[in-house]
């Protein structure tokens, strides 16, 4: 484990494997439920009120170290993700925004005053940290998915125990060691690594653990949510977003909008575009700009500065990818553009007429698969997009106000976005979804509300 400030050997460890060599690019401890209870009670017995100003400068210099430092954290990323070095860089950037970010709101946290209706006394509310956090992230943006949750943990002022993907936490352990360097005290943060089974349920069901923060997939997400039963949870699940497509849109910018949302990080993204929805009217137009857009795109070895689209997280995951786009022509969905697998490399695939219940997409595809939803208009629209178990971000390309109000009005998520795509971000808005894509919010301000809790202080006028 990553302990003040060290990592500290371990006689069993993990390899990390590069997805896309098949090379071993690093090693971790493989810890047990030991270590994660050594880890958890040394946080806890450490944790202290910073000073904001002071919260503040870290999170500054962890942002400025991070851009200094940005080729290497980018080059990394891509070894032990296979997501393209042209992506990787773009993912230190905005990581090194929400720490930013992060900096100004740590001193903007403060809570409120109330003369109490009836009663001769004041009351202040006054934000405190919650404790210690727990962090457990997932493979895709293995930087950027521990910043989002430890810079608001050091923003709000508590203890951060962090459990990264097995697949990916060298970038994690990385980045710790750059926390510290940039003025984090050391007792203030661990890392845990090991298998997940068992690190994961130890961490999050830790009786000093306050608050579990976790991002990941549903399955893993509802064992954890058990294990963390009784305490502060918020829950980042998984994604089924849909870009709908209205007949009065511009087929251009919906084109660009669906590839880009479908393709980044090899389609390995909780709120990339898993469905475009499109009206039936303008499909037969559509459908080749979306061929055009993902035949424009490179697949291949990610450390190419050409490549869009790097291997996906293993050979096992592309399989499963391949599997659903195999059952969905199958069911009678037509294969417009790719659909071939080599080893975890997947072409970027473009499928029309997918009927709305195969499992492509009725369940999360995470891959570069961009399958075509035909539909009448606005109300099937939003039935069929509303027609999953997950409820995370939409994209909808219209001209029509009316027609986007009802729509975003109707639709089950955390957030729509009008002529965007529901990959559209920034570390000032909130984000997290409804149904089974999550509880409570993260984006910076929201994810610090949710790692404070309000005391209350009463005390008489007179
Ligand atoms: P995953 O659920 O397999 O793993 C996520 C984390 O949970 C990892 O750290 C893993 O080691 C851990 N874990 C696995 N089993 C566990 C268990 N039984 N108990 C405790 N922890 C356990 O997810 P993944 O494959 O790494 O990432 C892909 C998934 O994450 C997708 O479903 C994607 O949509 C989701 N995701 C969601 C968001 C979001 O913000 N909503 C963002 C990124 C990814």
């Amino acid at each position: 484990m990553f302990l003040d400030g060290e990592l500290r050997p371990a006689a069993e460890t993990l390899a990390v494997t590069d997805p896309f060599t098949g090379e071993v690019v690093g090693r971790v401890p493989s810890d047990g439920a030991a270590e994660v209870g050594e880890a958890v009670a040394s946080v806890a017995a450490a944790r202290r009120p910073l000073p904001a100003r002071r919260r503040a400068r870290i999170l500054a210099a962890a942002a400025s170290a991070l851009l200094a430092r940005a080729e290497e954290f980018a080059e990394l990323i891509t070894s032990e993700s296979g997501v393209c070095r042209r992506e990787t860089g773009r993912e230190v950037e905005r990581a090194a925004a929400n720490l930013r970010v992060a900096a100004e709101e740590a001193e903007r946290i403060r809570g409120e005053s109330i003369p109490v209706p009836g009663h001769d006394r004041l009351a202040v509310v006054v934000p405190e940290p919650v404790g210690v956090v727990a962090g457990i992230t997932p493979f895709n943006r293995p930087l950027n998915q521990v910043v989002v949750k430890a810079a608001p943990a050091i923003a709000a002022g508590c203890g951060f125990v962090l459990k990264p993907s097995e697949k990916t936490p060298l970038t994690a352990l990385a980045f710790a060691a750059l926390l510290i360097e940039a003025g984090l005290p050391a007792d203030l943060l661990a890392v845990v690594t090991g298998p997940p089974a068992v690190v994961g349920p130890a961490l999050a069901g830790h009786p000093a653990v306050d608050m579990v923060t976790f991002t990941g997939g549903v399955t893993a997400g509802r064992a954890v949510a058990a294990a963390a039963a009784g305490r502060r949870l918020l829950l980042e699940l998984g994604g089924n977003d849909p870009l709908i497509v209205l007949r009065d849109a511009d087929l251009a910018r919906a084109a660009d909008l669906a590839a880009t949302g479908a393709f980044a990080t090899a389609g390995q993204s909780c709120r990339g575009v898993k469905r475009i929805i499109v009206a039936e009217e303008v499909a037969d137009a559509f459908v080749p700009l979306l061929v055009k857009a993902a035949a424009g795109r490179r697949h291949g070895d990610p450390r190419d500065p050409r490549t869009d689209l790097g291997p996906l997280i293993s050979v096992a995951a592309a399989r499963r990818v391949e599997e659903r786009i195999e059952g969905a022509v199958a069911a009678g969905a037509e294969l417009r553009h790719g659909g071939h697998r080599d080893g975890a490399l997947m072409e970027p695939t473009v499928l029309d007429r997918v009927p709305p219940d195969a499992e492509l997409v009725t369940e999360e595809t995470f891959g570069p698969v961009a399958p075509v939803i035909r539909v009448a208009g606005p109300d099937e629209a939003v039935d069929v997009a509303n027609g999953t178990a997950y409820g995370l971000q939409a994209g909808v390309v219209t001209d029509s106000a009316p027609d986007f109000l009802r729509i975003a009005d109707r639709l089950r998520v955390g957030a729509v976005n009008l002529d965007a795509g529901p990959q559209f971000d920034s570390p000032h808005i909130p984000f997290g979804g409804v149904k089974s894509s999550g509880v409570g919010r993260e984006g910076i301000r929201y994810a610090i509300a949710e790692m404070t809790v309000a005391k209350t202080i009463t005390m008489p006028y007179g």
